[in-house]
């Protein structure tokens, strides 16, 4: 790809995708090699994702890899795009906005709330915090990260049957994905439910289903 092929607006928003992989790192929400994240080109051409095996606080546009809109990366292109990138791919294509973020990151107090049994919709409901700004989707089973079953239980939890679809859903044993219209917009998603998956582990909160069911059998 030459530097014309990702001529501005695109650039703004891959050095913002760099600057969010940049902070995540910092928050470590992210070790040095994780996560990526994939950013739509304003003329539909396709996406741009971050490249393979990076070292993401020091990313940078040129670590790019384009993907055409309905097609395969070139091959041969340096670098490789993200081991994730089926499940850009998918939901790149699912949302088809010329104007969309998708970000993977591996927050720990969501990881961890995830691995102590919440569920993040459920435990989020009970913060203005989130509910106000973010909708929080349906967690996802642990499954092989890059793996095929990984992107397309992404792509069902993105696809409500009805209504808006949420913002952000958690990975079990793994992480999120958030969307957004810009890098941003997408890491305030994921900010707001860290932060409240953090606040419910200090506090040692209950679990809200496993609660239930223990009203259940007590009835
Ligand atoms: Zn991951």
């Amino acid at each position: 790809m030459t530097p014309n092929e990702r001529a501005a607006p695109e650039h703004l928003t891959v050095e913002q995708a760099c600057a969010v992989m940049r902070q995540a790192y910092q928050l470590g929400w992210i070790s040095t090699r994780d996560g990526n994240v994939s950013v739509a080109m304003t003329d539909r051409r396709g996406f741009l994702v971050s490249g393979s095996g990076l070292i993401k606080h020091a990313l940078v546009p040129t670590q790019f890899a384009l993907v055409p809109a309905g097609g395969a990366p070139r091959v041969e292109q340096t670098p490789r795009p993200s081991g994730e990138l089926e499940l850009h791919r998918r939901l790149q294509a699912l949302f088809n906005s010329q104007h969309l973020t998708v970000l993977h990151l591996h927050p720990t107090h969501i990881v961890a709330a995830l691995y102590a049994g919440h569920r993040l919709a459920e435990l989020s409901a009970g913060f203005p915090e989130v509910t106000r700004y973010t909708r929080v989707g349906p967690d996802v089973p642990a499954l092989p990260a890059t793996s095929e079953e990984l992107a397309e239980a992404c792509e069902a939890a993105f696809r409500p049957a009805l209504g808006a679809p949420p913002h952000i859903v958690g990975l079990d044993r793994h992480g999120v994905v958030a969307v957004g219209k810009t890098p941003w917009e997408a890491f305030e998603h994921v900010e707001r439910l860290e932060h409240i998956c953090r606040i419910a582990l200090a506090a040692g909160q209950p679990l809200a289903h496993a609660q239930g069911a223990r009203h259940a059998h007590a009835r």
